[in-house]
């Protein structure tokens, strides 16, 4: 489970090896597994995650 700063939560799975993804401190969207990081728009506030 990852957390968009306002507030939104999200399960996304990794398109390459299928695991759960992660966050960096800075709130950025990775893989701890393979290191993929990916960007994307916030579906609950329409924001860059
Ligand atoms: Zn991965
Ligand atoms: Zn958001």
């Amino acid at each position: 489970m990852i957390r968009h700063t306002c507030g939104y939560e999200a399960s996304l799975y990794c398109k390459k090896c299928g695991r759960p993804m992660a966050q960096t401190q800075k709130g950025q969207i990775w893989c701890p597994h393979c290191g993929r990081k990916i960007s994307m728009v916030c579906p609950g506030c329409g924001k860059l995650w």
